[in-house]
């Protein structure tokens, strides 16, 4: 069927720096590929200590905010936006829980991190995070509209 691309739910999903440098690169877009979600942007950036204060702006209170902004902004980050039906909660489920212990063997998480400062993987809670974490990463020109020969058997 004919699939309008500016309807379609997009989320925000980033491979953090130890996801990087483990070399989980293309496992973590496989599953995301595979499933039949579309790849709409990329890029690997360094961010700004500033610029993930900013992404992780609902979490200032916490302990443990100064220590997770200091490790985003430490190396490349793969930022990118998958789109597809059910992809916000969806991305979610395959990333699996905060905490890899508690992350079901199968998700992202339970198969390849084990302790919650280092989880590998960030994807957006709901469809306002999802976009203003799209808005925060990417400007609209790097979202690029296609459409993918998979998506129109897979959605
Ligand atoms: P999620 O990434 O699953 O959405 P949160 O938004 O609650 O989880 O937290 C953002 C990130 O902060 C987590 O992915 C994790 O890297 C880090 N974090 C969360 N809780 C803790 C904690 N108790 N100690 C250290 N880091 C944490
Ligand atoms: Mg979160």
């Amino acid at each position: 069927q004919e699939v309008h691309a500016a309807e379609m739910e997009r989320t925000f999903i980033a491979i953090k720096p130890d996801g990087v440098q483990r070399g989980l690169i293309s496992e973590i877009i496989s599953r995301f590929e595979r499933k039949g979600f579309k790849l709409v942007a990329i890029k690997l950036v360094v961010p700004s200590k500033e610029f993930a204060q900013k992404h992780y702006d609902d979490l200032k209170e916490r302990p443990f905010f100064n220590g997770l902004c200091e490790f985003l902004s430490s190396g490349p980050v793969l930022a990118m936006v998958w789109e597809g039906e059910g992809v916000i909660k969806y991305g979610r489920k395959l990333i699996g829980a905060t905490d890899p212990q508690k992350s079901e063997p199968g998700t992202i998480r339970g198969d390849l991190a084990v302790v919650v400062g280092r989880n590998i993987i960030h994807g957006s809670d709901g469809p306002e995070t999802a976009k203003h974490e799209i808005n925060l990463w990417f400007k609209p020109q790097e979202l690029v509209n296609y459409t993918s020969n998979a998506e129109k058997w897979a959605n």
